[in-house]
């Protein structure tokens, strides 16, 4: 990843892909201080467009904020080096990410007194757990690891030291066979995934678990709004896993996973066991949005 070439906006300025590095003191290296996002640009018939830039970008400082963290450049400065960063890497599509650290100054626990740095680099990504899986669906073990209590990391920000949770998660269920780890909440109820909210549908309606110790997705808001569009009622409720194997249909959304079906669920087969008509229809309208083709959405893409 680090040796190749390209270009990652770093502080202010575009610097080649292999000079752009940090020193093995960098506080949020060893304890994981640190926030980030993860964004995507599509290829659309005006060229490439990112999507739902502004809340990214929102969420961002929010989750800085959240974190006590002060940066150094405004909302403004990194809504337009994400544009940049697509431009400058050539990019006809890919994912951005954005990232505040803090600097090597001292290695105390605090970092009250240290320097924050941004980056913003770019790359071609195509669908994160596979084409199959987005056509098809994916196979997923309820996760040994608990998702994030409330008080003991904050779950509405989107900081490096939180995915070491969903790592140990996602490589455990990867190593046992399966695609993907549903977390559950410390309560035992449906979290999310690894880096995706959840949603199920029965009987001709979508639910998925309030965002107590879920991240806030953006495609998790984007689904709720297309549902709506269709007349699809949802609801936000606390649910079991068992909800979860009687469901119709159920999906994970994210800006990397998109809308990928959930086909199984601990060995249960979820519906007919392959891709649900509602899903269908919602990844549709989804991928419509994303790429342009959804006219009254336009709004929801900034060209760059
Ligand atoms: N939950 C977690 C833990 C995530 O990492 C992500 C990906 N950012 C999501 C949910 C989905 O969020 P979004 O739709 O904004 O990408």
């Amino acid at each position: 990843m680090a040796d190749r070439d390209g270009l990652i906006w770093y502080d202010g300025k575009m610097v080649p892909w292999r000079e752009a590095t940090t020193h093995v003191l960098t506080h949020t290296l060893h304890y994981g201080m640190g926030v980030f996002e993860g964004v995507r640009a599509y290829k659309t018939d005006k060229g490439p467009a990112i999507f739902r830039l502004k809340e990214h970008t929102d969420r961002l400082f929010r989750s800085a904020h959240i974190l006590g963290m002060k940066l150094p450049f405004d909302n403004e400065t990194i809504y337009k080096a994400q544009l940049a960063a697509v431009r400058e890497n050539k990019l006809e599509s890919g994912y951005i990410r954005p990232m505040a650290f803090f600097g090597p100054e001292a290695m105390g626990i605090s970092a009250k007194t240290l320097s924050v740095h941004m980056i913003v680099a770019a790359w071609p990504w195509g669908a994160y757990l596979g084409k199959e899986a987005l056509e098809h669906g994916i196979r997923v073990k309820t996760s040994s690891f608990a998702r994030h209590h409330v008080n003991i990391t904050m779950c509405k920000a989107k900081a490096n030291g939180n995915y070491m949770n969903s790592i140990l998660a996602h490589q455990e269920a990867a190593t046992d066979g399966y695609d993907e780890a549903l977390l559950l909440d410390v309560d035992g109820f449906v979290a999310e995934g690894s880096g995706e909210n959840v949603f199920i549908i029965r009987n001709g309606k979508l639910y998925t678990p309030d965002l107590t110790s879920a991240l806030e997705g953006i495609t998790r808001d984007t689904i709720v709004q297309l549902a709506g569009e269709i007349g699809l009622p949802v609801v936000e409720k606390r649910i079991t896993r068992d909800e979860v194997y009687s469901a119709d249909e159920a999906f994970f959304t994210g800006t990397a996973a998109e809308v990928t079906p959930i086909r199984e669920l601990d060995n249960r087969k979820i519906g007919n066991g392959d891709r649900g008509p509602l899903t269908e229809k919602l990844q549709t309208m989804y991928f419509d949005c994303v790429t342009g083709k959804a006219k009254h959405h336009m709004d929801w893409l900034t060209l760059v």
